[in-house]
């Protein structure tokens, strides 16, 4: 068994609303609500859900870019939510983050050799300026732009390359661990294959290790190993990739499988049409989350929330129907 890089145990992350008038509580968005996983070294674990499921929250807060409210997230076995900020920022160069909107990410005013050469200032890498502009050119060329674009400014690229600056930014430092938040969700589909193949290529050269997170379940199957499945803050599924695909357990990942689209005419998929929306963190059903749309629902899961079940060695499910306490409701 491989040792993890990283270890998340019952991470939290609530945000408190403002009162409402008549209201003696205040209301809590449970964005993140007891999350487990691992990451073992070199792998992409893939994290998929609609919007709102809180994805996006659990990547900045294992980054303590949002401070959790709760829980463990140990890196290289040392536990990341009690560091100091100068111990985090000492972190922070093994543990980077590329976002969705590259334009937003990036300094407008700052050539792109001045974006890069003060990510490498920040962590004292490269003696020089001269040093450090060597450096630059050799990252734009491991993220396949050339060394004269050194001196254009962000919005002279097209949302393909500003990425790409994006990516360059992040291996900068020679982090060990990259967040990929819905790094190509904001990019033409011709260009997010490029992107794609980016990630894959500098995970084998660098030796990267991967949180992949996105709402499209046919990128993350692109990029990833194992897979986790969110739905209202809680990852309900979590599962090899070809596992994951082949016999999806939890109803919400039967549903999002049934949507992905695919080129091969022979396949018969019935399409497994979801009821309603996605209910708001601030107030989630009762007992399962998931059973103001589940197909399968009974009594039991409107009152009492599923356990975390695993089913096989590296494959857990959060749903009673596997549960050996409630399966007999299901037969
Ligand atoms: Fe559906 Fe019940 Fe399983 Fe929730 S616990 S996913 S409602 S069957």
């Amino acid at each position: 068994m491989n040792q993890p890089l990283l270890s998340v145990k019952d991470l939290k992350t609530y945000f408190p609303t403002k009162k409402i008038f008549f209201n003696k509580e205040r209301q809590v968005i449970k964005a993140v609500d007891g999350i487990n996983f691992q990451v073992n070294k070199g792998e992409t674990l893939g994290i998929v859900g609609e919007s709102g499921c809180g994805k996006s929250t659990m990547g900045r807060s294992i980054l303590r870019l949002i401070e959790p409210t709760e829980g463990s997230i140990k890196f290289e076995g040392k536990e990341v939510t009690t560091l100091n900020q100068k111990d985090l920022r000492k972190l922070r160069s093994n543990m980077q983050i590329v976002f969705q909107d590259p334009f937003a990410s990036l300094n407008p005013k700052m050539t792109v050799g001045s974006i890069l050469g003060e990510a490498l200032a920040t962590h004292q890498l490269g003696q020089s300026s001269k040093e450090r502009k060597e450096k630059v050119k050799e990252l734009l060329g491991k993220v396949g732009l050339s060394p004269i674009h050194i001196e254009r400014y962000p919005h002279e690229f097209s949302g393909g390359q500003r990425q790409r600056i994006g990516i360059a930014r992040a291996i900068a430092v020679n982090p060990a661990l990259i967040i990929a938040d819905e790094p190509v969700s904001a990019l033409d589909v011709s260009v997010q294959a490029q992107i794609l193949n980016l990630f894959q290529d500098l995970k084998e050269t660098l030796g990267l290790t991967y949180i992949f997170i996105a709402h499209d379940l046919s990128v993350v199957k692109h990029v990833s190993d194992r897979i986790g499945v969110m739905y209202l803050g809680k990852i309900v599924e979590l599962s090899d990739k070809k596992q994951l695909f082949q016999n999806p357990l939890h109803p919400y990942t039967q549903a999002l499988i049934s949507a992905v689209p695919t080129l091969d005419p022979d396949a018969k998929k019935d399409r497994i049409i979801l009821s309603g929306d996605v209910p708001s963190p601030s107030s989630p059903p009762s007992g399962c989350a998931f059973h103001t749309r589940c197909m399968y629902r009974k009594n039991v899961c409107e009152n009492v929330k599923p356990r975390e079940i695993t089913v096989s060695p590296g494959r857990l499910v959060n749903c009673h129907m596997y549960d050996e306490d409630y399966f007999v409701e299901f037969l």
